[in-house]
């Protein structure tokens, strides 16, 4: 596996941080110069342990990088692009952690230009709601999956660099369109986040809120929690996948309805049978029968 002598991290966030923390561990980079918007997260990062300097801007950064990371939030890809352009070495190679690809992809088309070649757009599927440097884990990535959605000017040797390099943080590495992740997540990922906000958002909004957060329970807390998820990021993926997302919300609204209509009606035989194929659709899932 190739040791990369200077690593860029632009964003030392959650997902920042942790791909630094993991590349050190491994022993696979000489030093990780960091980039963010706040003095204290990057303090903190060097603290951790998880860079070794702190650079002003992208394009310092990645000037003499061998790798380069981007884990900001998704909007910030287009400056962030345009900047490396002008400093981005030949050889070296780029990735990226952004959550959702058609407009990482984009923007990285026209902020890299004649270097799109260099970068091999990336997502992993791991993370949490926490945020910052201070929630980065060396092991945020064992055992979970890395997506890359190659594009058709990456070299083979670029691909297998990135796609070892995301293995040995210890992810399960796999390949897919643009179009296709993008389709996947607002279902699974996506969709699950911005009903949780709704849900919060709404009980939150009542004039009994208080009445009502006094007695929610395990259930209102697992099924939320992912509404402690950092604003910014999820504003910025939902923009960025807005058709995606809102053909889902479509489709489980049709999903709502149905069950609203089996309740007007007292449909216990319905209701149970929903009931019973959703627990088994879980089950299925957590025993891992769709790996
Ligand atoms: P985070 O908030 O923990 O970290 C993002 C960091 O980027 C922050 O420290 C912020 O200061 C910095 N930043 C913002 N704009 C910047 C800019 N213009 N230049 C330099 N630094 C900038 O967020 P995170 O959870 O690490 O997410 C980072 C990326 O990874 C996002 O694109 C997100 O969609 C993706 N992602 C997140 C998760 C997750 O569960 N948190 C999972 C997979 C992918």
């Amino acid at each position: 596996m190739k040791r990369f002598e200077r690593v860029a991290v632009i964003g030392v966030g959650l997902i920042g941080g942790s791909f630094s923390l993991a590349l050190k561990e491994k022993n696979l980079c000489r030093h990780i110069v960091g980039v963010g918007r706040s003095p204290a997260n990057m303090k903190l990062a060097l603290e951790r342990g998880a860079i070794d300097s702190i650079e002003t801007d992208a394009a310092a950064a990645a000037r003499n990088a061998d790798l380069v990371l981007v884990a900001t939030p998704v909007a910030q890809f287009s400056g962030v692009m345009h900047s490396m352009e002008k400093t981005l070495k030949p050889g070296a190679i780029a990735t990226d952690a952004g959550s959702t690809k058609r407009d990482v992809v984009a923007a990285a088309r026209a902020g890299l230009g004649s270097k799109i070649s260099q970068f091999v757009p990336a997502h992993p599927i791991a993370g949490a709601e926490k945020s910052g440097a201070a929630a980065a884990s060396k092991d945020l990535f064992r055992g979970k999956r890395v997506v890359l959605t190659p594009l058709p000017e990456n070299s083979p040797e670029s691909i297998q660099l990135i796609q070892r390099t995301w293995a040995a943080t210890g992810a399960k590495v796999s390949t897919m369109l643009p179009e296709e992740h993008d389709e996947v997540f607002a279902a699974v990922s996506h969709l699950p986040h911005l009903l949780a906000y709704a849900l919060a958002s709404e009980i939150g909004g009542r004039g009994n809120a208080k009445e009502l957060f006094a007695y929610a329970a395990g259930g209102f807390r697992d099924f939320t929690r992912i509404a402690s998820s950092h604003p910014e990021m999820w504003r910025d993926i939902c923009i960025a996948n807005r058709d995606c997302l809102l053909t889902e919300i479509l489709s489980f609204e049709e999903k709502l309805k149905s069950i609203a209509s089996m309740l007007e009606a007292g449909d216990v035989t319905a209701l149970e049978k929903l009931f019973a194929d959703a627990r088994a659709a879980r089950e299925k899932w957590l025993n891992g029968e769709h790996q």
